[in-house]
């Protein structure tokens, strides 16, 4: 089979001046690059691992360098990555100052008994992965800067909670697809602006932000947390996709429900099928994302 590889890097608004639209379309076309470079020398897993650090070291989406602020001005990271071979899943949930949370993730999953570990426990285990990162490198100006507004937005009352579509956004993730016909998916957030502290996202979750099964396929969720969590739905897709037998129609249909239960503005997923074909589908203005196989790479936003 031909290793294939689709990313996201988040459902939302996407309003972005051209320079900075260049950078995202630039940096989705490397990580999947990344992704199926690591996909022609190892498996599906090492295919979305290596994609999705890669966005998290870009420090251009909501994810590893930049990661949102949480209500407190720090930063927590969230991710998740599953085996489709194995049936396996590792996360990592609310950990502060670690390189590459997907990375962590994996070593939960490939070195531990547990699925989720969180906060100080998953800083203890950084440690001893070797995965911890100096603090200062989550901050920057640029980001000091947005946490004001939206503070400043929060008290105002612009932003309820409830409502935070505009809080979330450029999470990313990965799917892939191997040459032996493993399927995998990964995951990786900050979460939303103004999160509570400990507040964990549908990104570490197996089933919610991300899912993946051989023979049937892999998924990778954004948009509202607290809307994939509890529609499940990456695992719904996957529900969806073994109905119908079309991917496509498995991602628009989840979409849809995601639609008529908590409105627009809240998701979007990308998958791929055993046969790696991909699909996406969001109910957001935009949704950046890419797929390629051999020589062939698609980005879009
Ligand atoms: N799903 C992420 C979260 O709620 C945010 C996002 O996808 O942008 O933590």
């Amino acid at each position: 089979m031909k290793p294939t590889v689709a990313v996201h890097g988040g459902a939302g608004r996407w309003s972005l001046d051209e320079e900075r639209k260049r950078a995202v379309l630039k940096t989705l076309r490397e990580a999947v690059e990344e992704g199926l470079t690591a996909a022609e020398r190892g498996s599906a897993v090492d295919a979305v691992t290596a994609a999705v650090e890669y966005m998290e070291r870009s420090g251009l989406f909501n994810a590893g360098y930049g990661s949102v602020y949480a209500i407190d001005g720090r930063v927590y990271l969230d991710a998740g990555v599953m085996d489709g071979k194995t049936g396996r899943a590792g996360a990592v949930a609310a950990v502060e100052g670690v390189r590459s949370a997907v990375r962590l993730a994996r070593f939960v999953m490939e070195q531990t008994d547990h699925v989720i570990i969180a906060c100080e426990g998953a800083r203890l285990l950084a440690a001893k992965a070797g995965l911890l990162e100096p603090h200062h490198k989550f901050y920057n100006e640029e980001k000091n800067k947005r946490f004001q507004e939206v503070l400043e937005e929060a008290r105002r009352g612009r932003w309820h909670y409830k409502k935070v579509l505009e809080l979330a956004g450029d999470t990313v993730g990965a799917v892939a697809l191997d040459r032996d016909g493993n399927l995998a998916a990964a995951t990786s957030t900050g979460g939303v602006w103004l999160k509570w502290p400990g507040r964990v996202g549908d990104s570490p979750i197996p089933g919610a932000g991300y899912y993946a099964e051989n023979g049937v396929g892999a998924f990778s969720a954004t948009g509202v947390g607290e809307v994939i969590l509890l529609m499940l739905l990456s695992y719904r897709a996957r529900n969806e996709l073994v109905k119908t037998g079309d991917v496509a129609q498995a991602v628009k249909n989840v979409v849809q429900q995601a639609t008529e239960a908590f409105g627009p503005d809240t998701v979007g997923i990308i998958a791929l099928d055993a046969k790696g074909n991909p699909a996406y589908a969001y109910n957001t203005k935009a949704m950046a994302r890419g797929w390629g196989k051999q020589g062939e790479i698609y980005v879009d936003l």
